[in-house]
C-alpha cells in the first residue's frame, strides 16, 4: 500500500463521511486516505434528525435510508406532560450501520478506507504532514482531522458533557406507542439534568436512552440507573446497546496552515443539545458549490453561526448553574414555543419570526441570570 496521499483524513464516522460522498464529485483528481480505529462500521450508534419545510432534507440529499419517524413528540416531568402533533415536521431515525455504510459505499471507489488504524501522533512539517498509526506511517500534504479530542482553549462556554446509555429493547407485552417519541421524560435529580428517551419503534420495540446533563458524569451511577430505568418496562431482551459522552460547549477549533477539524472536535455538535447530524449536513450544504481540491481544504474550515451561539452560551449557564430548573425550562420551551420555531431553531434554520417566538416562550428570569451570569 502506497503511503503519500494528497489528502488524509481521521475517521471514518458520520462527519467524515457525509463531507467526502459529497465533496468529491465524479472522479477527483485527488488521492485520499481515510484512517479508522474501528476494525469496521459498527452497530454502536444512532442519528436522529428533525425534517421538514426550511430544512435540508438529509434522507434525500445523502442518498440515506431512515428506519423510522415520528409525528407526535412529548416531553413530561415536574408532573408536566406536554404532547404535540409536529406535522409537517417529523422526528426521523437513522440507524448507525445503514448510514455509515452507505455513505461509504459512495466515496469507496474514490478513495482508501483503512480500518484498524489508530492514529498515534500528527506531525505538521513545512511542506507535508505525517500521520503515525497503528498501520504504519502516512504522509499527505494536508489533513482532515475528525477526532472528537477537545482543547481547553478551544472551548468558549461554559462545558457540560451529555452522557448517555441506551438499550434497544423487545417486551412482551404491547407497551409503546410507535407513533409518539419521548424525546425528555425528566427524572428528579438536583445536581444534573436527567432524563428518560424514549424511541418506540413497534408496539413492542424501542430505544431507551437513559441521559445526563452534567459537569462531569459518573457512568458507573448512569448504567445503574439505566438498569433501573428499564424495570419500569416489565421483561425484556436487549437488541442493542450504544452509550456516548458527547461534548456541550461552544467550540472554536484551532486552525493551522494544512490541517482543518471538522466534526465533534470542530464544534459540530450542537451545544444546547449534544446533536451534530443536522450541523454537519447544514455546514455540507453551505459548500456544496465547491468541489474539493488540495488547494481549497482550508477554505471549508467550520464557522459557527453567532447568533445560536449567544442563545446556546445562556442556555448552558443555565443548565449548569440550575440543573434543577432546566427540566421547567425545556417543559416550558416546548409547551409555550410554536413547534415550528422549536425544530427549526434545534436545526440551526430559525427565520427572525422563530426566534422571536424562542425568545417571547423562555423562562426570562432564568435567562437573564445566565446572560449576566459573571465569569
Ligand atoms: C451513541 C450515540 C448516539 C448519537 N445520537 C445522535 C443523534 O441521534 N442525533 C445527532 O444529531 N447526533 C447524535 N450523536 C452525536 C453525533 O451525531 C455523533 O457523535 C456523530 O458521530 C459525530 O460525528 P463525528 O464525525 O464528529 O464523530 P464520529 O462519528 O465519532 O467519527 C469520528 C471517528 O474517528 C475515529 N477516531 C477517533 N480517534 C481516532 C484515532 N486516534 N485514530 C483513528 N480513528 C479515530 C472514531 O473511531 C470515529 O469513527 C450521537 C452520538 C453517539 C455516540
Amino acid at each position: 500500500m502506497k503511503n503519500e496521499y494528497d489528502i488524509t483524513v481521521i475517521g471514518a464516522g458520520l462527519s467524515s463521511l457525509m463531507f467526502l460522498s459529497k465533496m468529491l464529485k465524479n472522479k477527483p483528481n485527488l488521492s485520499v486516505l481515510i484512517l479508522e480505529q474501528k476494525k469496521m462500521i459498527d452497530h454502536s450508534q444512532s442519528f436522529c434528525v428533525w425534517e421538514g419545510p426550511g430544512l435540508i432534507d438529509i434522507e434525500k440529499e445523502f442518498k440515506l435510508k431512515s428506519k423510522h419517524r415520528w409525528n407526535e413528540i412529548l416531553i413530561e416531568g415536574n408532573g408536566k406532560k406536554i404532547k404535540k402533533d409536529i406535522h409537517p415536521y417529523r422526528y426521523v431515525y437513522h440507524d448507525g450501520y445503514t448510514t455509515l455504510k452507505l455513505l461509504s459505499s459512495q466515496i469507496k471507489s474514490k478513495m482508501k478506507i483503512l480500518y484498524s488504524a489508530k492514529v498515534k501522533k500528527v506531525t505538521e512539517l513545512d511542506k507535508n504532514i505525517q500521520v503515525s498509526t497503528s498501520k504504519g506511517n502516512f504522509i499527505s500534504e494536508y489533513l482532515i482531522d475528525s477526532r472528537p479530542k477537545v482543547e481547553k482553549d478551544e472551548v468558549k462556554s461554559e462545558y457540560i458533557q451529555q452522557a448517555f446509555i441506551g438499550s434497544e429493547i423487545e417486551v412482551t407485552s404491547n407497551y409503546f406507542n410507535k407513533f409518539e417519541a419521548t424525546i425528555m421524560s425528566f427524572s428528579k435529580n438536583k445536581s444534573e439534568t436527567e432524563f428518560i428517551y424514549q424511541l418506540p419503534f413497534s408496539k413492542k420495540r424501542a430505544l431507551i436512552e437513559t441521559t445526563l446533563f452534567s459537569n462531569n458524569p459518573n457512568l458507573k451511577k448512569l448504567q445503574t440507573k439505566h438498569a433501573k430505568n428499564l424495570k419500569k418496562y416489565g421483561s425484556y431482551k436487549i437488541l442493542r446497546k450504544e452509550k456516548g459522552i458527547i461534548p456541550m460547549a461552544l467550540i472554536e477549533a484551532q486552525r493551522s496552515k494544512r490541517i482543518i477539524k471538522i466534526g465533534t472536535g470542530a464544534g459540530m455538535v450542537r451545544a444546547s443539545s449534544g446533536y451534530s447530524m443536522r450541523k454537519i449536513a447544514n455546514w455540507i450544504t453551505e459548500c456544496k458549490e465547491k468541489t474539493l481540491t488540495k488547494n481549497n481544504l482550508l477554505s471549508f474550515s467550520y464557522s459557527p453561526n453567532p447568533l445560536l451561539d449567544f442563545f446556546d452560551k445562556i442556555f448552558l449557564r443555565v443548565i449548569k448553574d440550575h440543573p434543577n430548573k432546566s427540566p421547567d425550562l425545556f417543559i416550558n420551551l416546548f409547551r409555550k414555543s410554536n413547534h415550528k420555531s422549536f425544530i427549526k431553531f434545534l436545526s440551526d434554520k430559525p427565520s427572525w419570526l422563530d426566534i422571536i417566538n424562542i425568545i417571547m416562550s423562555m423562562p426570562k428570569c432564568l435567562m437573564f441570570k445566565g446572560l449576566f451570569k459573571k465569569k
